[in-house]
């Protein structure tokens, strides 16, 4: 049965609303992979699949997490201007695909975006309309640490590199909307939900506002 969120949400009315465009950021470990999975589990956000040189972690599937491309890929992406966002995260090339944005604001479908503070600032910039940023703190950098190897499929060099990094992205944390500390999965996973519903029913999105008081008000009440 529909819920209420997916009324209001009101997905069948695709195409009446602006979509949201819901970045989440965090250093690696904060939770954002296992938050973003239950936001796309829940079924109103599309995810934004990436381009990126990093190797496949075992777990990938290309085209699903990642699209997993070469050096030389990217980089003719880049300077073909096919991506609306790109930056280098723990030595390895990220980017956006301009073609996802494009077809989620031209479809409504709100859609997740999975980067780091470099891209949602060149996102904040282009879209400053349509994107919502959301920053992930950890509880604490002892926790951090233990979720980082708690994960097993990098190796140390490559978690403590991202360890190191974590301080420096979360300085940025100034330029979110929203900062979650995500102590409790579940508590934070409702405060995601809450934002996108509240930003997703913000008068300028819902483009069908203007003619229902339009008819509203042309109504006849004898
Ligand atoms: P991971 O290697 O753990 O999948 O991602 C490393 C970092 O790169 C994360 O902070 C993630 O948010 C960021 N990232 C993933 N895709 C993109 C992207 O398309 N653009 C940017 N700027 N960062 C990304």
């Amino acid at each position: 049965m529909e819920n209420t969120t997916e009324r209001a949400l009101n997905l069948k009315n695709t195409g009446k609303r602006r979509g949201v465009l819901l970045v989440l950021s965090s250093p690696s470990g904060a939770g954002k992979s296992t938050l973003s999975r239950l936001l796309l589990e829940d079924g109103h956000l599309g995810l934004s699949v990436s381009v990126t040189t990093r190797e496949r972690r075992p777990s990938e599937v290309n085209g699903v997490h990642y699209h997993f491309i070469t050096r030389k890929e990217f980089e003719q992406k880049r300077d073909n201007d096919e991506l609306i966002e790109w930056a280098e995260v723990h030595g390895h090339y990220y980017g956006t695909l301009r073609e996802t944005i494009e077809t989620a604001l031209a479809s409504g479908r709100d859609m997740l975006f999975d980067i780091d503070y470099q891209g949602a600032r060149q996102l904040q910039e282009k879209m400053p309309d349509d994107v919502v940023s959301v920053f992930i703190l950890p509880p604490s950098m002892k926790e951090l640490k233990s979720r980082l190897n708690r994960r097993a499929e990098d190796s140390q060099d490559v978690i403590n590199l991202r360890l190191h990094n974590a301080r420096g992205e979360i300085e940025h944390f100034k330029s979110y909307d929203y900062v979650i500390i995500n102590q409790d999965l579940e508590q934070s996973f409702a405060l995601i939900k809450a934002i996108h519903l509240a930003e997703a029913i913000k008068r300028r999105r819902c483009l069908y506002i203007d003619s229902f008081v339009k008819s509203l008000l042309d109504e006849k009440i004898e």
